[in-house]
């Protein structure tokens, strides 16, 4: 096992929310700069930046995860990992028909610039990223197992936008294999109000909006390899438990 540092929880343009500066080719360049090893461009209720970033990614020698914040119906924001850029963008679609269809105003809620390899801003998304899906946190894992993709509850230990604030509790049944902290102090707390994290990997990520914000490498994971692979099956791995 090697040693990765990471920050798995990026916004680009492409959230209405995130600084026009948050481009593909300046996440992946702070990255570089922060000597990142991963990163995943996680933009609300899309991937539509993902395959500029994986492309710079390659330059820069950063591993790039595909990945999306789903909001689900209750509003709880889920981090969603892929293995590669084919299923991350089946699971934009999919998404896609599934978000409340209300307009973006760029004047109020902020642009929502997709951009190509080049770092170019070659289209606006119309629809506001940051509203409901119809997808209900108890079937986000089965969904994205369609997807191959990863469940990560984001910023559980949050007062909004989160599965304690939004649920109130980790729903019995539940098959997620890693949760995300704003806070690692806050992690034995948690995980006596809600045994079933103790069964769980856990990270902590920027969730930058801001290139500026973007993590220091202090945080590391530690993988068989950089590839998305096998960052993600660390992710899962729940064979020893650990802070990943
Ligand atoms: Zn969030
Ligand atoms: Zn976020």
């Amino acid at each position: 096992m090697i040693p990765l540092h990471y920050d798995l929880h990026l916004h680009s343009c492409l959230s209405p929310c995130g600084d026009n500066e948050s481009t593909p080719g300046n996440i992946v360049g702070m990255a570089f700069i922060k000597q990142l090893d991963v990163i995943a461009l996680t933009d609300h209720n899309t991937c539509k930046n993902c395959k500029a970033a994986m492309a710079i990614g390659e330059q820069y020698g950063v591993t790039v995860i595909p990945g999306m914040e789903l909001t689900t119906a209750e509003e709880v924001h889920v981090v969603c990992l892929f293995h590669n850029l084919e299923d991350a963008m089946a699971f934009d679609a999919y998404v896609e028909k599934r978000i409340l269809p209300i307009p973006n105003n760029p004047k109020a809620f902020g642009d929502q610039f997709i951009c190509d390899e080049n770092d170019e801003v070659v289209g606006t998304f119309p629809t506001l990223l940051i509203s409901a899906t119809d997808i209900s946190f108890d079937k986000v894992d089965s969904v994205l197992k369609e997807f191959n993709g990863v469940m990560i509850p984001a910023h559980i230990d949050k007062n909004s936008f989160s599965l304690t604030s939004n649920l109130g509790f980790v729903p019995p049944g539940s098959t997620f294999k890693c949760f995300e902290l704003a806070d690692m102090s806050n992690l034995h707390r948690l995980q006596n109000e809600n045994p079933y994290l103790k069964t769980c990997n856990v990270i902590t990520d920027s969730d930058a909006h801001y290139i500026e914000k973007i993590n220091e490498a202090v945080n590391t994971l530690y993988a068989r390899s950089n590839t998305i692979d096998d960052v993600l099956n660390a992710l899962t791995d729940n064979s020893t438990l650990k802070s990943v």
